[in-house]
């Protein structure tokens, strides 16, 4: 395993993600909507206030709100980041998996065709002089 495959920080996150795809989806819709994964499972931030009185006047008050992305929420930002950066854009397995020669004989390839995109690529292929030609399929 080279040194830039390895899991890095947060290694404990990084496998949580890993070993539990709803966790790693969660996330991923928390990240994607640019919200904390805790305000995603609905926590919201405690604010209290604190009231000081001289002679029974109100002086002061003071509302402290939590943050709103826990230490957490920050953790696991970082490690699907650090997950994304390690997928492999051929096959989308983590780098370190992928090319890990010891996995050289467990791979089998399956093929499907997107019958839609089959017929588009003929056709762009026909159209070779056709400059700008924006091609898209719809049923029917
Ligand atoms: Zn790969």
């Amino acid at each position: 395993m080279g040194a830039q495959h390895r899991q890095g920080e947060r290694p404990f996150l990084r496998r949580r993600l890993r070993d539990d795809p709803e966790l790693r989806a969660e996330v991923e819709a928390a990240a994607d909507l640019h919200i904390p994964y805790s305000k995603w499972r609905g926590a919201t931030p405690v604010s209290v206030t604190t009231y000081e009185y001289d002679n029974g006047q109100l002086t002061r008050s003071v509302t402290t709100t939590e943050p709103e992305w826990t230490d957490e929420d920050r953790g696991l930002v970082l490690a699907l980041m650090a997950e994304r950066r390690t997928t492999c854009p051929t096959c989308g397995y983590p780098m370190d998996v992928c090319r890990d020669p010891s996995t050289a004989q467990t791979w089998t390839v399956h093929e499907e065709i997107c019958q839609p995109g089959r017929v588009m690529q003929a056709v762009a292929e026909d159209r070779t002089n056709a400059r700008g030609l924006f091609i898209y399929a719809k049923r029917g």
